[in-house]
């Protein structure tokens, strides 16, 4: 398949940035950062401070348009001063889709002050609904805190609230309705998502994996197909009807259809690395330049990496989830 880098000319609406801002996490979730890496963070020891995020955010809207900007991790709300950042971005990009990935642990107490400092889309991860399952997937969690973070956020009014499922064989796939059923009850699409094996997903994988292709063939037993919507993003999305309510269902597929091609997303890491791809091994150290003063260089490796894009990724990388956010 041809292979092309996104249109990032005045006329196209730039770029989608992801900040991961910790590599911190409270869950231990069995394929992304398990109990054996308790306490592990990525180095620097000195991670960047919501001023750096803010001046490497707007060295690069500096370089190219940014559209939207997803805060991850690790797990975004255990950064000290998450609503502060959150404000300062809208100050920064008043017009970008500002948007969070987040197990929803803490979010039952933040939803409203991330909604007044300008967050405007949600998206909860939810991997199962029964305790037993929820905890033999993330044993330091609670299945309840992600539950009351999610009916706060649908109560905080956000543009969007999505639930994020990633495909397990013997996690969830014997309950892809169950959680339809959740997602349509509280007005949520929900996006299933296949495992990708990097990080503590390798060694999962050929257990675990589910392909979006047999995920919807089996949702479509369980639940009336209403037909597919096409693409939104990188998911592709359909219809579905459920007790007489009308819900949207994601697959993003990384491992079966990735893609790579028209690809307008750019991250920061947990370590102020820039990473132009999923799939890179590591990234440049944007952190390092910002606090070296070298802001001409830091536009040249955003331009440098932006021009490197579309190529499709051939091999899956070293490194964690948890320190890129996904
Ligand atoms: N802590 C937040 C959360 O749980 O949503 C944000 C960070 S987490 C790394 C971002 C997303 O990546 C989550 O939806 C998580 O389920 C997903 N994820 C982690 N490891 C993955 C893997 N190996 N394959 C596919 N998705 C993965």
């Amino acid at each position: 398949m041809a292979a092309t880098s996104p249109d990032l000319s005045t006329a196209s609406r730039g770029i989608y940035l992801r900040l991961s801002l910790t590599s911190a996490c409270d869950l231990q979730c069995a394929y992304c950062r398990p109990a054996s890496l308790r306490g592990h963070r990525e180095p620097p020891q000195r991670p960047p401070t919501n001023d750096e995020l803010l001046a490497l955010v707007s060295s690069i809207a500096a370089t190219v348009p940014v559209h939207k900007v997803r805060l991850t991790g690790g797990e975004p709300l255990l950064r000290r001063g998450v609503v502060d950042l959150v404000a300062g971005l809208r100050r920064l990009l008043p017009e970008a889709t500002l948007a969070m990935t987040t197990n929803g642990q803490r979010l039952a107490e933040l939803a409203v002050p991330l909604r007044d400092a300008g967050l405007a889309r949600v998206n909860v991860s939810l991997d199962a609904l029964d305790e037993e399952r929820f905890a033999r997937l993330s044993p330091t969690g609670r299945l309840g805190a992600t539950l009351e973070g999610i009916d706060a956020a649908v109560r905080a009014g956000f543009d969007q609230v999505k639930i994020n499922t990633v495909l397990l064989r013997t996690v969830n796939g014997d309950r892809l309705g169950e959680l339809v059923r959740f997602a349509a009850a509280h007005g949520a699409e929900i996006r299933f998502i296949e495992l990708m094996p990097i990080g503590a997903g390798a060694p999962l994988y050929a257990d675990e994996y589910l392909s979006s292709h047999e995920a919807l063939a089996r949702l479509k037993t369980v639940a009336r197909h209403l037909g597919p919507l096409g693409f939104s993003g990188t998911a592709r999305r359909h219809a579905f009807d459920v007790d007489g309510r009308r819900v949207v269902v994601g697959f993003i597929s990384p491992v079966s259809h990735p893609f790579c091609d028209g690809c307008d997303r750019l991250r920061i890491d947990a370590r102020g690395r820039l990473v132009g791809c999923l799939r890179d091994d590591d990234g440049i150290d944007l952190l390092a330049g910002l606090r070296a003063g070298r802001s001409a260089w830091i536009a040249e490796q955003v331009r440098d990496v932006l021009a490197g894009k579309g190529r499709e990724a051939t091999r899956w990388p070293v490194r964690t989830m948890y320190g890129i956010g996904g």
